[in-house]
């Protein structure tokens, strides 16, 4: 039996090369950007009004002057050729494009207004006041985003305002959820007493979205080999299956066998885990299966510490390493497996603290609601004290 470090290099070994395409901006978010973004132009393009005011030239202040006569207005998306000329002072609105002599810009309501002009607040500020200069963000060829960055709320701003309308970004895997069981029914039926709801479906389909998928197909199927053969089949269009239940040792967990018998090469049956020993790896090309085990909090934690690394590698993400936490309650170990337990997570002082919740084995449905993530429990320590240091990883 592997144990949990192995098993996630095999998984993470069976990543293929990340596919690149083309993906218009507005249909990007969530993707991987698989090239560097460059300023197309220098940022601001122009001498740009940050504020309404009035622009006068420094040294005309730098001579005394405090009263001044607007020659015309200067507004957004003005050309500079057809500017006023002459004068001592324009007015000029925010975005604007500041022309050549003024360099220093009053916000209006800093200004008096009166019929014969306005009179400036300020006789000293420095050159350039209230005006953004060409270039000053970004030069062109700049690069502001770089590859790898994922498009979100941060990175959108920056690729709009180069007009990158088309971006190549890493292809997200499609996915494929069948949830077996004979007695697994939709969350919208109404169960009969030995029919439990499909729980795993749901844990798996949020896991996705919070990297940005979508599942492309989604299936319950009874423990009946030739069901689960059809849909097997139907799932391997796509590029990982996610597979939950019917792979320990009962008389009905035919996934394994219909896996091998879809062309499906076993990578490992079982790690050496707890919860989630039973848990089924195998490739088809560049197509990958991970059978779970049915129960759900084996779903959660399978889903953490196997599949979402696959699927981020696979679309070039990041993944975030366990962190070290505090433990603040004791634990004892029992069996002789390594242990995911679902913890409370606080932070105190830079630290993070993680305190153990009630948890009534790997079918605890209602272990998950009050817990920030799992926290690993090694086989070298069987009594973890108060104050030890455990791996921890958020959900
Ligand atoms: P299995 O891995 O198929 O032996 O299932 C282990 C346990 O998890 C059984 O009690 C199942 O009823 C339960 N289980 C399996 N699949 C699901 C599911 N999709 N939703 C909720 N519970 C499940
Ligand atoms: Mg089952």
């Amino acid at each position: 039996m592997v144990t949990i470090k192995e098993a996630l290099e095999l998984v993470l070994q069976s990543v293929p090369e990340p596919e690149i395409r083309k993906l218009k901006l507005g249909e990007a978010r969530g993707f991987t950007l698989a090239e560097d973004i460059c300023a197309d132009r220098d940022y601001p393009p122009f001498h740009r009004a940050c504020v309404d005011g009035y622009a006068v030239r420094l040294s005309d202040l730098q001579k005394g002057q405090v009263s001044f006569s607007p020659s015309g207005t200067i507004l957004a998306g003005d050309f500079d050729e057809n500017a006023p000329t002459g004068g001592d002072c324009v007015k000029i609105m925010t975005g604007a494009s500041l022309p050549a002599p003024w360099d220093v810009l009053f916000k209006v309501e800093d200004c008096i207004e009166s019929q014969d002009g306005i009179t400036i607040p300020d006789k000293n500020p420095e050159k350039w006041h209230n005006i953004d200069t060409k270039g000053v963000i970004a030069s062109a060829e700049d690069i502001i985003i770089q590859k790898n960055s994922v498009l979100d709320i941060r990175s959108i701003t920056a690729l709009a305002a180069t007009g990158k309308s088309v971006v190549s970004v890493y292809n997200l895997p499609t996915v494929a959820i069948i949830s077996t069981g004979s007695e697994i029914i939709p969350i919208d039926q109404e169960p009969k007493p030995t029919q439990i709801r499909d729980v795993n479906y749901y844990s798996l389909l949020y896991g996705l979205q919070s990297i940005g998928i979508e599942p492309s197909y989604y299936s319950i199927v009874a423990d009946d080999k030739q069901s689960l053969d059809l849909a097997i089949q139907k799932a391997l269009e796509y590029d990982v299956v996610l597979m939950s239940g019917g792979v320990s040792m009962g008389d009905t967990d035919y996934v394994p066998s219909s896996l091998e018998a879809a062309g499906v090469k076993q990578v490992f049956h079982k790690v050496k885990m707890k919860p989630g020993k039973p848990i089924w790896f195998g490739v088809k090309g560049e197509k990958a299966v991970f059978g779970l085990p049915g129960n759900p909090f084996s779903v959660s934690v399978g889903f953490k510490i196997f599949v979402e690394p696959y699927l981020k590698k696979r679309s070039c993400r990041s993944f975030s390493e366990p962190v070290r936490a505090n433990l603040q309650t004791q634990r004892t170990l029992r069996g002789d497996r390594p242990e995911y337990f679902p913890v409370k997570a606080d932070t105190r002082n830079n630290q993070i603290t993680v305190t153990t919740r009630p948890h009534k084995g790997s079918g605890d449905l209602l272990a998950m609601p009050e817990t920030d993530g799992v926290a690993l429990h090694e086989v070298e320590n069987r009594e973890l004290l108060v104050g030890d240091t455990v791996e921890f990883l958020p959900w």
